[in-house]
């Protein structure tokens, strides 16, 4: 389908079959209350389907069935596990396309970034069980050289998974696999304005042969109805988080009440530095990708540009340029380079910041619009300010970059670091002597050097400061779900002495 307009047939027969109802112990039920929930194609602001709309019984009821099962599947074979993971990799390989169609549907992205989130997204589930049979402990003699020790890894237990709405695929696979690697059941709670595509990966991953009960998904209009009694549950042992820093706060003070282990995937405000040594053509390639992908509704989107002084006016016509050849439109269309904004709350979020930036001096080179017509759109937007623009402290999460300059080096990193979060960062020089000062100077869980795309399943991703707490991905991702325990032996030698 690589370059064509999608039919309205094609979509209605995808969205036919997706499962709406709540999957509870390896069923796909009605919510208790009997009411639904719609979800909405940003793009036209239409009803895509009506899904079931869980509260808190469904959850409690699913929260059963996660305990239900927690012991019998911690005591599955590793292998067991991993070929699970591997055939939901191989099933929703072969079903990329109707992943990429419905991300897009959903959440509104081109297809062409939907078909690479499939590709990203999936690949969580082939790393983790690739990761599940080589999760080893360790052996050893204590230094006293009487005991032996054993330290051995145990599933943290039955976890909750609460996703966003922007990477509505790989969002899910990133807890969902890790937990499964672990041994752990789980309760997803999807974001309520992509739902779909996460009830699509469950059937997957039940066709893939996961047993009743290991995972369970509740959406509902009311997030805190559905996360809310299962965190007061001393059954839960553990919460892992993606989405905003008030919200990832709250989830913190309520699991602090139960002593819940947490993993929290917060906010960011990504800074790209772009130092006078750099090669201005691919920095702004990869400032195009870092802004642009997921129309900037990204955690890692890159959201400070912090050029050097001597070469910001090059960068700033050259990116520009880049900007406004883009094409915001529905993402099916075979052209769409931009879809539209998740809905019209956050599109006039995005364009308040933009007023606000103006009204303190920032200049708008290119865009500084939401798009006429039906959707939710903004114009890709190109902003010159003021190295204290009040834009400069807020995650944007839209197609809109702030362009700043420094002098030097010390200045840059000063930059950089004046923000709460820290999450993502970017760094554009030629010289690796730079990038290894700078790197080791700045708070960011994550530097991307001369490259504007980094996530991968294989590496550690997460941040420090108000960008929350623990890693998901990499040899770390699934100790996220484990917890540790020792066993202290008895001098096997004692007899004999
Ligand atoms: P959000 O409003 O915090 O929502 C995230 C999830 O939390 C959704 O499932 C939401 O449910 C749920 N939620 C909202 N209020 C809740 C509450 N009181 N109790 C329990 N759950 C609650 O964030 P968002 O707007 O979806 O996502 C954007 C944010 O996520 C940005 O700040 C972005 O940087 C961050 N993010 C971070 C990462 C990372 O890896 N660090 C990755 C992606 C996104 P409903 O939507 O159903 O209400």
């Amino acid at each position: 389908m690589t370059g064509t307009t999608v039919t309205a047939e094609r979509e209605q027969e995808l969205l036919q079959s997706v499962p709406t109802g709540l999957l509870i112990n390896g069923e796909w039920r009605d919510a208790s209350s009997g009411k639904t929930l719609d979800v909405h194609d940003p793009a036209t602001g239409k009803v895509l389907l009506s899904i079931q709309d869980g509260n808190s019984d469904d959850a409690m009821a699913a929260l059963d069935a996660a305990a239900a099962v927690q012991a019998e599947w911690a005591l599955t074979a590793p292998r067991e596990r991993a070929e699970i993971l591997r055939r939901g990799f191989d099933l929703v390989t072969e079903r990329a396309e109707d992943f990429a169609l419905l991300m897009t549907l959903e959440m509104g992205k081109p297809l062409a970034e939907s078909r690479g989130e499939v590709t990203y997204g999936s690949e969580f589930l082939r790393w983790f069980s690739e990761e599940t049979v080589r999760h080893y402990g360790r052996y050893f003699t204590s230094p006293e050289g009487k005991n032996k020790m054993i330290v051995t890894h145990k599933p943290v237990g039955p976890s909750l998974l609460i996703t966003p709405w922007n990477f509505p695929l790989a969002m899910a696979t990133r807890k969902v696999a890790p937990a499964i690697a672990a041994g752990c059941t789980m309760v997803l709670k999807p974001a309520k304005l992509t739902p779909l595509t996460s009830m699509l990966f469950a059937q997957v991953m039940q066709e893939a042969g996961l047993p009743a009960g290991v995972l369970n998904v509740v959406a509902g209009s009311s997030a805190s109805a559905i996360s809310g009694p299962l965190m007061k549950d001393s059954r839960l042992r553990k919460v892992s988080f993606t989405g905003s820093t008030p919200v990832g706060v709250r989830l913190m003070q309520d699991a602090a009440n139960n002593v819940l282990r947490t993993s929290m995937e917060l906010g960011g405000n990504a800074p790209f530095l772009v130092f006078e040594d750099a090669d201005l053509d691919a920095a702004v390639e990869g400032a195009m990708a870092a802004k642009m992908r997921n129309m900037g509704e990204a955690c890692t989107a890159a959201n400070r540009f912090l050029v050097h002084e001597d070469v910001a006016e090059e960068f700033k016509a050259k990116f520009a340029a880049a900007l406004g050849n883009l094409n915001p439109s529905r993402g099916t269309e075979a052209d769409s380079t931009v879809g539209p904004i998740i809905d019209s709350g956050a599109r006039d979020d995005i364009h308040q910041l933009v007023t606000d930036s103006v009204a303190a001096g920032g200049q708008v080179v290119t865009g500084g619009q939401p798009k006429d017509g039906d959707g939710y759109f903004y114009i890709p937007t190109l902003l010159s300010v003021g190295n204290d623009n009040p834009i400069l402290s807020e995650e944007i999460f839209g197609p809109v970059a702030p362009v700043t300059t420094f002098a030097t080096e010390e200045e840059a990193i000063e930059l950089a670091n004046a923000s709460q979060y820290g999450l993502a960062s970017y760094i554009y020089t030629k010289d690796v002597n730079t990038m290894f000062r700078v790197s080791e100077q700045i708070e960011f869980g994550l530097v991307g050097y001369n490259a504007g795309v980094i996530s991968n399943a294989s590496a550690p991703f997460g941040g420090v400061k108000q960008s929350g707490l623990g890693r998901e991905g990499g040899a770390e991702g699934i100790e996220e779900y484990t917890t540790v325990q020792y066993i202290g032996i008895a001098d096997p030698y004692a007899a004999k002495k």
